[in-house]
């Protein structure tokens, strides 16, 4: 495998942080072989270029790693007619076909964990060690629905009439256009079009503005695999030219499907845009995840949940916990507990640093958001107990609030950032009643040692995933998806293959008996 040239400006990155530690300001290089590092748009089987390109920086530096080609509604355009032609024939391959041409994705996915995890690293921020470890969940997706695609049964139900056979058939449902977001660039796409084209649907991609490079190498893989020309294709577009290439991909009369990762109120657009011509919609939208530990819990495990769910990707996921409910009776010491952990197991740095477990946050304004947090709680009575300050343009310090209350912004909306704010409660009435006290309702988490209380908090938290002593749940083979205005519909188990499944009914009449 070759190592590719860039010149030396974009090869070499310094990490420059006013005011940072000397430790953080180093140097870092992004070296990844060349054919994965697409910087055009992937249509019909070619690699194509439109007239204009936007830069990909690296969120911890600020640099310049890539220009990518700037696609616009015609490109769009294209993409779908592309994907539209090729599902006449895709959608006639067997179910084996289909799955072969997974599993050998998969397998290229996996032969470039590396490559594809520095891609990751460089353009979202994520630490390296974590980018692995997307890698490798982003290519379980393509593994599973590999095998998935050949258990898409159908049905033959009894009939009440002699002379008639009902029969339930499940189809591809056709063009699906996919919109992810930055925080998961490679995974949040292999978790739909992995389930899409096990289906026999064909796929147009339009990744986030920040993110392109790991979902055009994503592509260049398909290629190796052999997917045929318009079965997955890929459009990069700049913040700017957004609006327009997605209103192509949620109005266009030839896109059957939407299936959308990012926040509530962007999906609540597209929605509106898919309405007039009536698309099948699947939607992951934001959370605001309560993570609630009672008095019988047991405190070291709770912590080591609250460090996994809270940290991971610098606060940055949907399913991270954002509103920390703990016990009177247990509070004082889980204080103490996280503080000692935080202390000890988080460092701030380049991600491609692999010291470094916090990563800068995508950019200056989402760093700006947590710090507004922070300070509001602070006006209201908060205390900081560790942390509280920006660090350079898009890094936040971890940081833990105490004598955290509802009124407070951070526990009134999605941080999306390092910021762990603790209420104390007293009964588990209370700590249920601020835990469903949203409009969205993704993951939730608690920990308890009493089987009693595990049965009644699980079933009664208003959420569509819930941890019960356990911090980390995503996985392939369980449903993700949210309730209230976290989503419609799920991914992943063997639910996520039918968001791209019609169900037929084909009645055979006129038969002797
Ligand atoms: P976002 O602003 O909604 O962006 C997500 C994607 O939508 C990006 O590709 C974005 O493109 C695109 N987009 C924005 N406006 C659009 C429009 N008018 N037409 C078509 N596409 C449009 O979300 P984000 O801030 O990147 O992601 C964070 C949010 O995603 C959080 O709320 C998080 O909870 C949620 N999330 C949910 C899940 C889940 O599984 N439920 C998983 C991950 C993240 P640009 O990049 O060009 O703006």
């Amino acid at each position: 495998m070759r190592s590719v040239c860039l010149p030396p400006t974009r090869r070499l990155l310094r990490c420059l942080l006013p005011g940072a530690p000397a430790a953080m300001n180093r140097s870092f290089s992004l070296d990844v072989s060349a054919p994965l590092l697409r910087t055009q748009a992937l249509v019909d089987g070619c690699w194509v270029s439109a007239a204009a390109a936007f830069p990909v920086l690296d969120p911890a530096t600020g640099e310049e790693i890539a220009r990518v080609t700037d696609c616009g509604p015609a490109e769009a355009k294209q993409a779908v007619e592309a994907a539209h032609r090729a599902f006449g024939s895709w959608k006639q391959t067997t179910a084996k076909e289909r799955s072969q041409l997974l599993r050998k994705w998969f397998d290229l996915l996996t032969q470039h964990t590396e490559d594809l995890a520095k891609l990751i690293t460089f353009e979202s921020g994520k630490p390296l060690r974590e980018a692995r470890g997307e890698v490798s969940y982003g290519a379980s997706f393509l593994e599973w629905f590999s095998e998935e695609a050949r258990r898409v049964y159908g049905d033959i139900v009894p009939s009440p009439a002699r002379d008639r056979k009902i029969l339930l058939l499940k189809q591809p449902v056709g063009v699906a256009s996919i919109i992810t977001p930055w925080n998961f660039p490679n995974a949040m796409i292999t978790r739909k079009v992995g389930a899409a084209l096990a289906a026999g649907c064909t796929v147009v991609v339009k990744p986030a503005e920040d993110t392109p490079l790991s979902a055009l190498a994503l592509a260049e893989l398909a290629q190796q695999a052999g997917f045929p020309a318009g079965v997955v294709n890929v459009v990069p577009c700049s913040r700017e030219r957004t609006p327009s290439v997605g209103a192509v991909l949620c109005t266009d009369p030839l896109v059957d499907k939407i299936s959308f990762t990012g926040s509530t109120a962007t999906g609540k657009l597209l929605l509106k845009m898919a309405a007039d011509t009536v698309k099948r919609a699947s939607m992951e939208l934001g959370g605001h995840a309560p993570f609630i530990v009672f008095d019988s819990a047991d405190l070291d495990k709770a912590v080591g949940g609250a460090m996994a769910s809270k940290f991971r990707n610098s606060g940055q996921t949907c399913v991270c916990s954002n509103r920390f409910l703990v016990q009177r009776g247990v509070y004082d010491r889980f204080m103490e507990k996280m503080g000692v952990a935080m202390e000890a197991e988080l460092r701030l740095g380049h991600g491609a640093d692999p010291d470094t477990t916090q990563g800068p946050l995508i950019n200056a304004r989402a760093a700006e958001k947590v710090a507004t947090q922070v300070a509001d709680a602070v006006s209201r009575g908060a205390s900081v107990l560790r942390g509280g300050k920006r660090v350079g343009v898009s890094f936040m310090e971890p940081t833990l609030l105490a004598g955290v209350t509802t009124e407070m912004l951070c526990m009134k909306e999605e941080t999306f950032g390092p910021l762990l704010p603790v209420l104390r409660f007293d009964t588990e009435e209370e700590a249920l009643a601020i835990a469903n006290a949203s409009s969205v309702g993704l993951a939730g988490y608690f920990y308890s040692q009493d089987l009693s209380q595990v049965w009644r908090v699980a079933e009664a938290l208003q959420v569509g995933l819930v941890g019960v002593n356990e911090g980390l749940l995503s996985t392939p083979e369980a449903a993700f998806g949210g309730v209230k205005q976290s989503g419609l519909g799920c991914e992943g188990s063997k639910y996520g293959i039918r968001e791209y499944l019609e169900v037929k009914y084909m009645c055979l009449g006129g038969l002797r008996p």
